[in-house]
């Protein structure tokens, strides 16, 4: 093999390179933000390539495709530079152990959703599966349930009691499904109110998932939860993997629910598969979706022999913002306590918290701050963390008006948006005729046609296999006058050579019918060329779609470029905070920090949810590097009313970790006694 090149006990700290060259067995890392857990995946990559591990033996799951690829990128890096020096071997050429860029694209990764995915489709044959599936996101799914519950004609209220919104029971039967708990048992603890539904609940879930096995549709849990079903049930699968993904690593284990987890533990059960997870409990932050701390609590039951690596240095912060972060991390009550400790030489400066009147001050302070630092930072330095995406409208205000570059992630994705839904409809049904909600959507777009028809016509064109043909059938073509230019319009995208010329066959066709229904059309088809644009990158439709619903492009619209640079890439983020989760800046805003909001007010009698804010606190502050500002509003003008709390999170702190800067005239905002 290669030989050892890259020196890693001097870029890694002792713990650190334990955990990146104990390469057999299980290992847990467990340990606080910036502690080097990412850090030390990459290096583990490139150890394990340097050792002669095959990259098609190893299988990195993370959280966003963009951080396997950034590990991936750096352990190339790193292989790169211990190479550049090293007179490359015939052998190792032959062998495809070169850990050159063709060998690292050869390493599986991506998120858990992408690897199932990929699962489903590859092994379709042992699986007895239709490969031509397509994907439904959580509005799709919403739509589906809507469409049974017409279809089954089950009642929408009882006397006493109405039933609920199609988002609340998408909702029910996805948590039902991601933590395990009974339909019956979540609706009497969560929802008590539609108890008096809780038969007909249970029977649509079967429903559900009835006709989406019916018409090959997965939703996100159906793509974990069947592999898992299928690495259970079928021997032959389960021991193919063992003995492909001989070397299993996870980021942000936290975050993952008890599917993932199952299906973690389904490929890693024999002893010589090895699995190294690391993650922190107190950056969990996906209780809504069923993620599960306790995982990492776990993981010593379920592999008795495994090694626990507890990383405690900080690389990240300065001492100043560590300690407010250490203060953080003692609040929360559940989990590992750890406390990180820094050997940087320079404390730094504090935290900042500051109160402003409303959200325009609030702005113009985050705005000014940036301004005053910029000459020592580049754009990039900064980013600004908000609780939702919602909570940044007034900082992008400010940014535009006062010309500072930035980009938005997380919030609306641009695959959620009503028009792009629409395109890809159509490149849905011409990928699987079968996709019933696809075509349900097309079909309610043309005047005339209601819900009713539209699933009477989706049935008929589903029901043999010439879906595109029964377009034109007489009785059907009656229905409205848009069918046969939709047939002329599928069938010419169908033979399209190019993902992007069928979507501009498509486009000739919606944009007309746009125009009748949305009076924002042209700003909307702003957005056609983006979706244009992604559709070069992928050479069928079927991995222009996958892409699209498994690993969405982030709000490219809301980017606004400065006026003399327009290709700069230097731009200040703007995030949520879920989204800025394992990523660092030297210069970071959290804002919105009042009690109500942040912790918000529906979490504030709830134990598990209020510590889950908290935690979402914490993730927050500890993506910091050297100044932390914190702001709070008084008055909130999208909610018309005043938060006279600032956040509990830091009341509850003392002075010692935060400054408090002090307003100069106090704020006022009417003259009622204070014991009012
Ligand atoms: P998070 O919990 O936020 O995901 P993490 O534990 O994954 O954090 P990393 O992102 O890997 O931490 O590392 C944080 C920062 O510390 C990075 O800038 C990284 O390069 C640096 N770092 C980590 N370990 C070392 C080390 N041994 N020497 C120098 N810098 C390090
Ligand atoms: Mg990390």
């Amino acid at each position: 093999h290669l030989g050892l090149k890259v020196d890693y006990a001097s870029e890694l700290n002792p713990d650190q390179l334990m955990a990146a060259t104990t390469i057999e067995g299980k290992v847990l890392v467990i340990a606080g933000a910036g502690s080097g857990k990412t850090k030390t995946l990459t290096y583990r990559t490139s150890y394990l390539l340097e050792n002669g591990v095959s990259p098609k033996e190893i299988l990195l799951l993370t959280f966003t495709r963009k951080a396997a690829n950034e590990i991936k990128d750096r352990a190339k890096s790193l292989l790169a530079s211990s190479l550049s020096n090293q007179e490359l071997s015939d052998d190792a050429l032959a062998e495809d152990k070169l850990p050159t860029d063709k060998a690292l694209n050869n390493i599986t990764s991506g998120t858990f959703h992408s690897f199932c995915n990929m699962l489903l489709r590859q092994y379709s044959g042992l699986l007895g599966i239709n490969p031509r599936f397509t994907i439904l996101d959580t509005g799709d799914s919403e739509d589906a349930i809507d469409l049974v519950h017409k279809e089954k004609k089950y009642p929408t209220q009882t006397k006493t009691q109405a039933f609920p919104r199609k988002k609340t029971l998408q909702n029910i039967i996805s948590t039902s499904r991601n933590r395990r708990i009974p339909i019956r048992d979540l609706i009497e603890s969560s929802y008590p109110d539609i108890a008096v539904h809780i038969p007909i609940i249970e029977q649509l879930a079967i429903d559900f998932h009835e006709y989406k096995r019916a018409n090959h549709l997965y939703d996100f849990d159906d793509i974990i939860s069947q592999v898992v079903r299928h690495l259970k049930t079928n021997d032959t699968f389960r021991q193919r993997l063992q003995n492909t993904y001989r070397y299993v690593m996870v980021d942000e284990y936290q975050d993952t629910n008890i599917p993932q987890k199952q299906l973690i533990d389904l490929i890693c059960e024999p002893d010589s598969v090895s699995l190294m997870v690391v993650g922190d409990d107190n950056q969990s932050i996906y209780a809504f979706r069923g993620a599960n701390y306790e995982n990492i609590l776990l993981f010593g039951e379920t592999y008795p022999n495994a090694k626990l690596i507890k990383l405690e240095q900080n690389y990240r912060s300065t001492p100043s913002v560590l300690n407010y972060i250490n203060a953080l991390s003692a609040q929360i009550t559940l989990g590992y306590q750890k406390q990180l400790y820094s050997d940087a030489p320079i404390a730094g400066d504090k935290p900042i918290f500051r109160r402003l009147s409303d959200e325009t001050k609030e702005a113009s302070y985050i705005t000014d701050k940036i301004v005053a630092l910029k000459p020592e930072y580049d754009y990039n330095d900064f980013a600004v963390l908000c609780r939702t995406s919602f909570q940044s409208n007034y900082v992008q205000l400010e940014f535009m008006a006062r010309n500072i570059p930035f980009i938005v992630v997380g919030g609306i994705k641009f695959i959620e948006r009503r028009h792009i839904k629409d395109v890809l409809a159509f490149v849905k049904v011409l990928y699987n005729p079968n996709d019933t909600i696809a075509w349900h959507r097309i079909l309610t777009l043309f005047k005339g046609v209601g819900a009713v028809t539209a699933t009477r016509l989706t049935q008929a064109i589903t029901a043999d296999n010439n879906a595109f043909e029964s377009l034109l059938a007489a009785s059907f073509a009656k229905k409205s006058d848009q069918l046969k230019p939709l047939y002329h319009t599928l069938t010419k995208a169908q033979q399209a050579e190019t993902v992007e010329t069928a979507i501009e066959h498509i486009l000739e066709f919606y944009i007309p019918v746009l125009k009748l229904i949305e009076d924002n059309w042209r700003e909307r088809s702003e957005d056609f060329r983006v979706l244009k644009n992604l559709a070069t990158e992928h050479t069928s439709l079927d991995s222009f779609l996958e892409n699209l619903a498994l690993d969405p492009p982030n709000d490219s619209v809301a980017v606004m470029e400065s006026s003399d640079d327009g290709q700069s890439n230097d731009k200040v983020t703007i995030s949520t905070i879920h989204s800025a989760k394992g990523l660092e800046w030297p210069v970071v805003f959290v804002n919105s920090l009042v009690d109500g909001i942040t912790p918000h007010h529906r979490s504030l009698d709830d134990f598990e949810a209020l510590e889950e804010e908290r935690k979402l606190f914490y993730v927050a502050c500890s993506r910091a590097k050297t100044q932390l500002y914190l702001t709070a509003p008084n008055y909130f003008s999208s909610y018309s009313g005043y938060f006279d709390m600032a956040s509990r999170f830091i009341a509850e702190l003392s002075a010692d970790e935060v400054t408090v800067e002090t307003v100069k005239s106090p704020i006022k905002k009417n003259d009622d006694p204070i014991w009012w």
